[in-house]
């Protein structure tokens, strides 16, 4: 399932709507240290449902908003539209092309939408982890990953391996129906 773009509007070091258009093959994102590279990772894990901030690299959700330079205010919201190609229709919806957006703002107040359309977060995470895409699956190794599953418990690497086999939703779906 190919990305088509990923759009970045207040988020983290990404004062300025940002739009990175993915064309086929792989896509190579090259600059200096401190330049945003792993921002835009970060901004598509978060847009596909991330919900530590941690892993994020902060401390609580609202730093993930642009807070501001020595020539611009902070931002109070922070945007990321993420767009798939879903003519494969790898994602479980009849549309053929797929939009995802989280919108945040600094009071805490978040808003989700697929295909333009007010939804949960919850409603994204499912999308993805249908397709074996969760927040822990490989579709996204940062830096230090691969060690770090080679060094991990056992039962946490049958979680990944759970994640990616697709097993993992419906353990999810037994735990939540067993709280309701
Ligand atoms: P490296 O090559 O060292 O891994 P990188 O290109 O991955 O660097 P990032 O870590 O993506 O760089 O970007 C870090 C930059 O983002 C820092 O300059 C930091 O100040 C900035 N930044 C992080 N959070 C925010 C924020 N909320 N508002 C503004 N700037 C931010
Ligand atoms: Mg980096």
């Amino acid at each position: 399932m190919p990305l088509k773009s990923l759009i970045i509007n207040g988020f983290k070091s990404f004062a300025d709507k940002t739009t990175i258009d993915f064309t086929t093959g792989v896509t190579g994102i090259v600059g200096p240290n401190g330049s945003g590279k792993s921002n835009i990772t970060e901004a598509i894990r978060w847009v596909m449902g991330e919900q530590s901030a941690k892993s994020l690299r902060g401390s609580h959700m609202p730093d993930i908003i642009f807070a501001g330079s020595a020539l611009r205010e902070p931002l109070n919201r922070a945007e990321v539209t993420l767009i798939f190609d879903n003519r494969n229709h790898e994602l479980t919806t009849d549309q053929t092309t797929v939009s995802v957006t989280r919108r945040l703002f600094r009071d805490g107040t978040s808003e989700f939408y697929l295909n333009q359309k007010s939804c949960r977060l919850r409603d994204i995470s499912d999308l993805f982890l249908n397709a074996g895409m969760g927040k822990a699956s490989f579709s996204i190794i940062s830096q230090g990953r691969v060690e770090e599953i080679f060094n991990s418990k056992p039962e946490e690497r049958r979680m990944i391996i759970e994640e990616v086999a697709g097993v993992y939703k419906y353990k999810q779906q037994k735990q939540q129906a067993e709280a309701e």
